[in-house]
């Protein structure tokens, strides 16, 4: 049994650019910032790193090691636009529960979908997938875990393009062959401080009883470490620090007017509210934005009481709405959604009915079981079918985790 499958594209920035330019493809190449040798390489492709070529290499050197090497300026509009297709395609194969980084997502498996060969088969699904309707550039590894941090840990035992698990029976031994460096967050500094007490094998730090392992971090984190190393399913602690859900849509020709986004603001607020609900939070803040073809740009934020309930916040959206201008051809919406708190920590506010949030998370299993928008607000009938789902990171990406290392 596994609980998460955790995607991690490969060499990603470098992979993009593979699949954009049919010719780099095969060929050793590196992105980088500007062309100077005294710059650093932000990601390489599998056959520079063939030559020892990593992100943070300077380019001066990775010349050395890789003669033939192809450098490619950075282009991060191109990464984003892959990013919110990868999303869209991976979302239609199995809910992503949180997008972690710009090459990073996680879902959360359900049902039969634990099973460990369901779950393969769902991975090599996702990759099949991924190749027909992203491109064939595009790889991944996949890890199957019972917590998100070992499904990423899963995922980084086999790179490029694998599909690879932990079950909680197969624990700890199969994380022996790990250095503690492997686990994400153990950075250069906590090793170095592992080191200092004896602890330089995996084995060893899996040795360590919660209360050695919560010494050893001088917090609470070094307990939660012990429990998910251990394999138990509770979310790792970075997942009640969600800071903000934000989705944005580009707007077709045929829909660059005031109503039609209008209407696309509600699509967006209806994802949005999903996956909060998802997430088991409420939210306290909304924030709404359209950018307009001349450039120009009409903002608004509104504070409420805590919900999670969707036709609240839409009437929220409806309202607001009605002040923004007419006359500019809008070009972009968003809506984010922040403020977060615990579903279980909150009271019902004199707005809102129990029996209503309960509603909104019967639709969300249902479009979970049968398919997105397989039921729907009424108000957003007609408009449906063109619905798309654009998940924009809410954070920049650390370098490191830019890394395929
Ligand atoms: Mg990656």
């Amino acid at each position: 049994m596994v609980d998460w499958l955790y995607i991690d594209f490969n060499s990603y920035f470098a992979s993009c650019e593979q699949q954009d330019n049919p010719k780099l493809r095969g060929k050793p190449i590196a992105v980088v910032p500007m062309m100077a040798d005294s710059t650093s390489c932000l990601a390489a492709s599998y056959e520079a790193k063939a030559f020892g070529v990593r992100t943070g290499t300077k380019v001066g050197e990775a010349k050395k090691m890789c003669p033939g090497l192809v450098l490619v300026p950075s282009r991060h509009a191109t990464y984003t636009r892959y990013h919110h297709r990868a999303i869209e395609v991976i979302d239609s194969c199995l809910p992503i529960h949180r997008v972690c980084s710009i090459d990073e997502m996680c879902c959360e498996l359900t049902g039969s979908h634990k099973r460990l060969e369901v779950a393969q088969e769902q991975s090599r699904k996702i990759k099949q997938t991924l190749a027909e309707k992203l491109g064939v550039s595009l790889t991944v590894s996949i890890g199957l875990g019972p917590n998100m941090l070992l499904a990423k840990m899963a995922a980084d035992m086999q790179k490029p393009n694998g599909v690879t698990w932990i079950e909680k029976e197969e624990l700890p031994q199969k994380l022996f062959s790990l250095r503690p460096r492997d686990i994400p967050g153990i950075g250069p500094k906590m090793e170095w401080r592992l080191a200092q007490q004896g602890i330089t094998t995996m084995e060893q730090l899996l040795s360590l009883n919660e209360r050695q392992m919560r010494g050893l971090w001088k917090s609470i984190v070094g307990a939660r470490y012990f429990r998910l190393l251990k394999g138990e399913s509770f979310r790792p602690v970075a997942e009640t620090e969600q800071k903000s859900i934000s989705h944005e849509h580009v707007l077709p020709p045929q829909e660059r007017d005031y109503t039609s986004a209008g209407i696309i603001l509600q699509k967006l607020l209806v994802k949005a509210a999903q996956r909060l609900r998802r997430g088991q939070w409420m939210t306290k803040r909304m924030q709404v934005s359209v950018r307009f073809i001349n450039g120009t740009k009409w903002k608004f934020e509104i504070s409420f009481h805590e919900t999670q309930d969707t036709s609240l916040m839409i009437s929220h959206l409806i309202k607001s709405y009605k002040n923004c201008p007419r006359q500019a051809r809008p070009i972009k919406v968003g809506v984010a959604l922040f403020d977060f708190s615990s579903e279980s920590a909150h009271q019902l506010s004199f707005f809102e009915s129990e029996k209503k949030n309960s509603f909104f998370k019967i639709i969300d299993q249902i479009n979970d079981k049968y398919g997105k928008d397989t039921v729907h607000l009424a108000s957003l009938h007609e408009h449906i079918s063109s619905a798309r789902t654009h998940i924009a990171f809410s954070r920049i990406p650390e370098l490191d985790e830019l890394d395929d290392n």
